[in-house]
């Protein structure tokens, strides 16, 4: 019986093509606008697959993965890993694997893009040009905040949470902008102190330091609600918080009281708690820029991550060690190397 790799998303061509050399079969689960399976679709899947590539958020539980212990590999098409139960995986011998790299300069530019629209106003001004509200000068002006030193020249200061490939990609970004960079990873420290430009500093200092925040963490037991009520409390009241990493990592609810109270001054956000729900409190505000997780999204990039992806469902396939593991602990493990045998 051939070998199958199921597929539960509207893979991008590139990604087909990719997974096509691998000679198995290609099983695709997902409806005729791409909407996403069930899961209890999913279940039945994966249970006459060898290979699994979920999309980036697509949630694979511990269901999903008991569903067929014989799974060769789970290779997630998305840098964040926080949608599969990897512990299960691991126990079970599964390797699961991300596409990191490829998508840091992308998800970098759009951060920053948020940045700019949120601090600048961008898309409420534009709404207000097209439903024709301008008519010259006396009309509402979109006073905004500085990025740059501004007209009382002082540098902004830009907080970094995590200090990861993203997080120093947006770094890079900062340069042109003169802002003074302070950055919090705990995994990072040295890194940071030896960056030129960039201090270390600890989480509450940052908050109260920085005009604008920016996360870049993955989503873990440590980092769920790492901004939540109290680390709102302490910004500027005209500290922007800028989310292009995981909803979870900020108490959405939090965020939305903060806003109204005028704690801080604004928010862009591109993901959200509950995606793909958004707080009702949110979208009422006029000081926030919302995105529908956008993070990677160009044609380039994300054809460059299904590549990633498939290149390494096709290793795990093999019963080789992928390129992007992430969980390489699984080698060690004796359901793996009992897997090994019968491969
Ligand atoms: P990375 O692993 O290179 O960087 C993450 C950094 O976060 C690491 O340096 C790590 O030490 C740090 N970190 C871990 N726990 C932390 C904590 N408690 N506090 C502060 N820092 C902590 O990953 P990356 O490629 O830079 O991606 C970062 C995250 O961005 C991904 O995990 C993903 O969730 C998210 N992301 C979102 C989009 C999007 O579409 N919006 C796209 C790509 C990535």
């Amino acid at each position: 019986m051939s070998q199958r790799i199921l597929i539960p998303w509207a893979m991008l061509e590139i990604g087909k093509e990719t997974l096509k050399k691998s000679k198995a079969e290609l099983v695709f689960l997902h409806g005729p606008r791409g909407e996403l399976p069930t899961l209890k679709e999913l279940i039945e899947g994966v249970r006459n697959a060898d290979v699994l590539i979920p999309r980036g958020t697509q949630l694979v539980p511990r269901k999903v993965i008991m569903a067929n212990p014989n799974l060769r590999g789970i290779a997630n098409y998305g840098v964040g890993y926080d949608n599969i139960d990897v512990s299960s995986a691991t126990q079970l011998g599964i390797p699961v694997t991300n596409t990191p790299g490829v998508l840091t300069e992308t998800t970098a530019d759009l951060a920053w893009a948020l940045l700019m629209a949120t601090a600048r106003k961008i898309p409420q001004a534009h709404n207000y040009t097209l439903a024709g509200q301008w008519r010259g000068p006396g009309g509402k002006v979109f006073m905004g905040q500085d990025i740059g030193p501004g007209g009382s020249n002082r540098a902004k200061v830009l907080g970094i949470i995590g200090f990861g490939r993203i997080g120093q990609a947006v770094m890079r970004r900062s340069r042109g902008f003169k802002m003074k960079v302070i950055a919090y990873d705990p995994f990072m420290k040295e890194k940071i102190e030896q960056t030129k430009g960039v201090e270390y500093r600890e989480l509450d200092d940052l908050l109260k330091k920085s005009d604008f925040i920016t996360l870049h963490c993955p989503l873990t037991k440590e980092t769920n609600h790492l901004i939540g009520g109290k680390e709102l409390e302490m910004m500027k009241p005209t500290a922007i918080l800028i989310n292009s990493s995981r909803g979870p990592v900020v108490d959405e609810r939090a965020l939305v009281s903060a806003l109204k109270k005028g704690k801080i001054a604004g928010a862009g956000l591109d993901v959200y708690e509950r995606e793909p729900r958004i707080s009702p409190g949110l979208t009422i505000l006029d000081n926030v820029v919302l995105l529908p997780h956008i993070g990677s999204a160009t044609d380039d990039t994300r054809g460059q991550m299904a590549v990633v992806a498939a290149k390494n469902a096709i290793a795990m396939l093999r019963g080789k060690r992928p390129p992007n593991i992430v969980n390489p602990e699984v080698f060690e493990s004796p359901s793996y190397l009992l897997k090994l045998r019968i491969y």
